[in-house]
This record gives C-alpha cells, structure tokens and sequence, in this order.
C-alpha cells in the first residue's frame, strides 16, 4: 500500500472541501481498502466519512424508506423499519457478503462503487431509488453508466438513497459460492400497474429487462417470465459462468423472485 493523508472530517461540506485531486472518501473500505492493496488506487488522501452523523440512520415514511449512504448492510437487514415497508431489501442486505462484509460495507459506498457483481444496484433500480448527494438528486434510471461507472461527479457525495415502496417484491441471486457475489441477481418489484425488474451480475453494469418488466405487468405471475429468454450479446463471461448461462440464470431467476414476491 502506498502512503496516504488520512482526514475525519466531521461534516459534509469539509468531506467536500478535502476530497480533490487524487483524495478518495473511505466508507467501510470494503472495495476500496482491497483495491488499495492489490495497488489499483493509491489515493494521495483518504477522508473517512465515519464521523458525519448526518450519513448514519434509516427512516420511513411507509411509502418509502431513506438509507443513509453510510448505514452498514447488517443495520439495512435488521431494521424494523426497512422489513416492514420493503421486506425484500432487507433481505437484500441479508445476502450480501458474509457476517464482516455486512458489519463494515455501506449503502453509499456500494452504490457509488457499481461493482457488476454487486446486489444494492439491483435494489436501486428496481425500486426506483433516488440518490441523494451534496450536489443535488440523481434517478436511478440515469445513474448505473458501466462497469464501475456512474452518475456521480469527482468528489461528489452520497448523502442518502429513498427507495420507494412497491406493492410487493423479492430478490434472488445465484451466488458466487467464495465471496457471495451475485453471478447473476433478479430484483423484481411490483408497484400495482407498473413492474420493474433489475439484474445485476449478467453483464457489465446492471439492467432492467424490459420484456419481463412488460410481462409481469400483464400478469404477475412465475409463468409470465418463465419463457423469456435473455439476450447473451453483452453479457460476462468469465471463470465463474458464461454469457449463455448468465442469459439462461436471468429467467431462472426472474422466475423465483417471481415466486418469491407471491408468498
Ligand atoms: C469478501 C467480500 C464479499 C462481498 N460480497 C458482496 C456481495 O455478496 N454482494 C454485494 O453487493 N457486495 C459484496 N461485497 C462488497 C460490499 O458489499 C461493500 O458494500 C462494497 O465493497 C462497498 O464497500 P464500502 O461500503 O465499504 O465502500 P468503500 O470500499 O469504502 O468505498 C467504495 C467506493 O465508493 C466510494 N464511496 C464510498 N462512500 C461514498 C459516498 N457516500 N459517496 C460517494 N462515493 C463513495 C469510495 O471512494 C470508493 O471509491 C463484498 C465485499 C467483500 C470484501
């Protein structure tokens, strides 16, 4: 690992003022720390955004539910709040990663970090989040842009994500045995006349499938999707599945959540 300057502002604006140049903001340094030592990023300053109180917390208002960018998976799962307004993110938070990851990864961070394989972009786009930040609001139609890519400025902050409420919903993923990864996740989620499904870990940023989403919204039921076959063209390969079973899993999975969102 190379040297850095470590800052703890106490504030959103003082994060702001430090994160320049080459300065990367710390969340939980479950990707970044990582990166750090296999020598992919060398921040010259790192400022941890721990200590601002304003990133911490959950609230609900029932017809949605706001995460700070610095509340931790483990505290998403658990919230009595999140479980009853949108059960299916919670459990969303509860297949991510293993106890450590869950203890230490945030909203923000993974949001911000767009990992192909990750599952909270997924939530995002399925529940048609909002992204908070210190510069403004981002939707998440136009926020995923590629692979580790978004709509974020340099410097830019997540302050907060609202995902809104659906009518029901489950997530399902196919995980990556070792680091529970998705090698591809289904978000289904049903707003009662309009149906949005996302997939993460198919392809180089994650989706919506439209033909699904067109399907379902017609009849929510396991046999809507169950026949929809997803393009390979796009789609990873790579050690751990093909672009051909990607495809094929993006129907299995569809189809369970599917299932799932019914019970
Ligand atoms: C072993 C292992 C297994 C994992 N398994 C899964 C899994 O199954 N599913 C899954 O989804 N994820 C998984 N993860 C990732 C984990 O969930 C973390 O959420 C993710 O790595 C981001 O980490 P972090 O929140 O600690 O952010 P950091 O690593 O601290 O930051 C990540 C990036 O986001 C930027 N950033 C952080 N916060 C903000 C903010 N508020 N505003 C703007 N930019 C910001 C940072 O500058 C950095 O570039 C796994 C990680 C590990 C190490």
């Amino acid at each position: 690992m190379h040297a850095f300057k470590y800052h703890r502002p106490s504030g959103i604006d003082a994060a702001a003022a430090l994160v320049k140049g080459e300065a990367k903001l710390l969340a939980g340094g479950q990707s970044l720390v990582q990166a750090m030592k296999l020598r992919l990023a060398s921040p010259s300053d790192i400022v941890d955004l721990g200590t601002i109180q304003s990133l911490q917390g959950i609230k609900s208002d029932g017809k949605s539910v706001t995460i700070g960018a610095m509340a931790r998976h483990a505290e998403v799962a658990a919230s009595a709040d999140v479980r009853k307004a949108i059960p299916a993110l919670a459990a969303m938070a509860e297949m991510i990663g293993d106890r450590q990851v869950r203890a230490m990864g945030t909203c923000g961070g993974s949001i911000a970090n767009n990992d192909p394989a990750a599952d909270y972009p997924a939530a995002v786009l399925a529940l048609n989040a909002t992204i908070t930040t210190n510069n403004g609001k981002h939707e998440a139609d136009k926020f995923f842009k590629g692979l580790y890519d978004t709509a974020l400025k340099p410097g830019e902050i997540i302050t907060s994500v609202t995902f809104q409420a659906p009518k029901r919903a489950a997530y399902m993923k196919f995980k990556n045995p070792a680091s529970r990864f998705a090698i591809v996740g289904v978000f289904v989620a049903d707003f009662g006349g309009s149906v949005r499904v996302a997939v993460t870990g198919a392809g180089p940023s994650v989706f919506r499938q439209a033909d699904m989403e067109k399907a379902l919204a017609a009849k929510f039921e396991p046999a809507s999707v169950a026949n929809i076959k997803q393009k390979q063209d796009g789609l990873n390969t790579d050690l751990h599945a093909s672009a051909e079973y990607r495809a094929h899993l993006v129907t299995v999975m569809a189809r369970r959540a599917v299932e799932a969102a019914l019970k």
